[in-house]
């Protein structure tokens, strides 16, 4: 396992390394927004697809209003995932949508669950600075931000799960467990006098399990 997830990062699907923007990626997203809003519908749903002559006739639906509008246009560039499109009532040739259906089947059931630390541990205990920890159970990853170094408290992905053995309803389940049961913790502290507090909403506080194993450094593997 441990050859594999050194070069996780490498493979041809995952992006290379790039700098984080200020305020976070989708800062990028809302610096092309800022400059192409003119073109763009918000809330608008797709509800259906037409081929009309040799062009295409795009049916949607203001998410606002409830308001019905169709388009029509030379060419449509759907970008929706492949498991969406075949949702939409569409006129697809029977080979496209083959095709579609069966990239739809390639993207797995995946779960990210992320909480607030009432102080950094990964960095106060182990010396860990952004990056990931590859762990053996089910929680598969841990991610440690790559701002607010030696800040107060932090916000960790305390799980990321992707796998075609995972239903959409197992999915839900795990996205709705309490984080703090499932990820490392701190270890040098005792676990109930610094809980880590759930990102939640609801302000409840819960106690890891104190069997739990340290973290590791990125790209070790913990057991
Ligand atoms: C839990 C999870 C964790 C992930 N973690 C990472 C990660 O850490 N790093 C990484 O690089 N990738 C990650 N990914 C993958 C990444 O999110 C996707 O690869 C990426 O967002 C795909 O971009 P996209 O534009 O193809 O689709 P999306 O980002 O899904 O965009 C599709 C858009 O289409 C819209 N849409 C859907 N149906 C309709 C309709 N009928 N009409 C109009 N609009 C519609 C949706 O609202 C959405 O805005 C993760 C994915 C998941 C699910």
């Amino acid at each position: 396992m441990l050859r594999w997830t050194m070069l996780f990062g490498e493979g041809y699907e995952q992006q290379a390394t790039i700098m984080e923007p200020t305020g976070g990626m989708d800062a990028v997203a809302h610096a092309f927004y800022r400059r192409t809003r003119r073109f763009i519908t918000l809330d608008a749903q797709v509800t259906a697809l037409r081929r009309l002559g040799s062009g295409a006739r795009v049916t949607w639906r203001d998410r606002a209003t409830g308001r019905v509008s169709t388009w029509d246009a030379d060419h449509v560039i759907v970008t929706v995932p492949l498991p969406v499109v075949s949702s939409i009532d569409n006129d697809l040739s029977p080979k496209v949508k083959a095709a579609v259906e069966a990239g739809a089947r390639v993207y797995p059931p995946a779960v990210k669950t992320a909480f607030q630390a009432q102080r950094r541990w990964w960095e106060q205990d182990h010396g860990i600075y952004g990056g990931i920890s590859w762990t053996t159970r089910d929680i598969t990853q841990v991610w440690y931000p790559s701002a607010g170094i030696h800040g107060r408290k932090g916000i960790l992905v305390g799980a990321y799960i992707w796998s075609h053995d995972l239903g959409r309803s197992v999915s839900v389940a795990w996205a709705n467990m309490p984080c703090a049961r499932t990820h490392p913790g701190p270890r040098r502290r005792p676990a109930h006098r610094d809980p880590p507090r759930l990102n939640r909403g609801t302000g409840a506080y819960a106690r890891p399990e104190r069997h739990l194993k340290p973290a590791t450094k990125a790209g070790q593997v913990m057991r």
